[in-house]
């Protein structure tokens, strides 16, 4: 039996002003499912994840949450509805300190709690827990961001590049906590420019080019000869 989608993009086309960028793209991410969502600079990919979270409205088509329409609904809704996205730039507010960005986030009650576990996935925020979130190094900071998102309790978190400039073993930390976090049953969509750290965790991958949506499938089933022709120059980045 196949999943219920968490999430669905239906035909949907969009871009900003007069540009169109993403045309008829559907997708589909399955409820406890690892999507990757892959493709060269500029095709879409972010463009992508925003419309899902609502912080872009489609020109056209519809998406799909949890199996509701929400193409109309807006960002903090969808985000109450149990949609999380961690925006390549992270969104961590850096003037605030650690401990405020994890109050801010959550509507949780039990304050003491949503910090202690924090901490427990990863220590060093407990280190860093009172001084502000702007001083901290990039990876300490996307911790942050991952976590905060995971203690809200998401059906599903969209993350924009989350390795983007880190150290190997930030990143290894971080993709081995977003492994348990999709153990205890939350969907993510993933966008990453390491495609085989992608692939290893993706239980479906989708290829944007221009746009477009040129395969969605399972990993096995991506042929390299696709792959090359969507990633591109960015297909020097191996598929295995
Ligand atoms: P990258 O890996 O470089 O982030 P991407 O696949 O995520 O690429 P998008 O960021 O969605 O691609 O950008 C797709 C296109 O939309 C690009 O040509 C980009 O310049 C353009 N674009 C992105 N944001 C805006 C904006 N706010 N206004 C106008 N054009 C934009």
């Amino acid at each position: 039996m196949t999943a219920s989608p968490v999430l669905e993009l239906r035909n949907v086309s969009a871009g900003y002003a007069d540009t169109p960028i993403l045309h008829d793209v559907s997708i589909t991410v399955p409820a406890g499912s690892v999507v990757a969502l892959l493709g060269p600079n500029g095709a879409g990919k972010t463009t992508l994840l925003r419309c899902a979270s609502g912080l872009l409205r489609p020109t056209s088509g519809s998406v799909w949450f949890d199996g509701q329409d929400t193409t109309r609904a807006k960002p903090h809704q969808l985000a109450r509805r149990g949609l999380c996205h961690i925006p390549e730039s992270r969104g961590v507010y850096p003037s605030l300190t650690v401990r405020e960005n994890l109050v801010l986030h959550t509507s949780r009650a039990d304050h003491k709690q949503v910090i202690a576990e924090a901490v427990e996935h990863f220590p060093s925020i407990g280190r860093r827990i009172d001084q502000r979130a702007g001083d901290m190094s990039g990876g300490e900071q996307q911790m942050l961001a991952v976590v905060r998102s995971y203690l809200a309790g998401p059906k599903l978190v969209l993350v924009d590049e989350v390795s983007m400039g880190l150290a190997p073993v930030i990143v290894d930390r971080i993709y081995e906590f977003l492994t348990a976090v999709v153990k205890g049953g939350t969907s993510l969509l993933l966008v990453e420019q390491y495609v085989s750290r992608a692939l290893a965790v993706a239980s479906s991958v989708v290829l944007l080019g221009k746009g477009r949506v040129g395969f969605q499938g399972a990993p096995s089933e991506l042929k390299d000869d696709v792959f090359a022709h969507y990633m591109g120059a960015a297909a020097q980045v191996t598929k295995d």
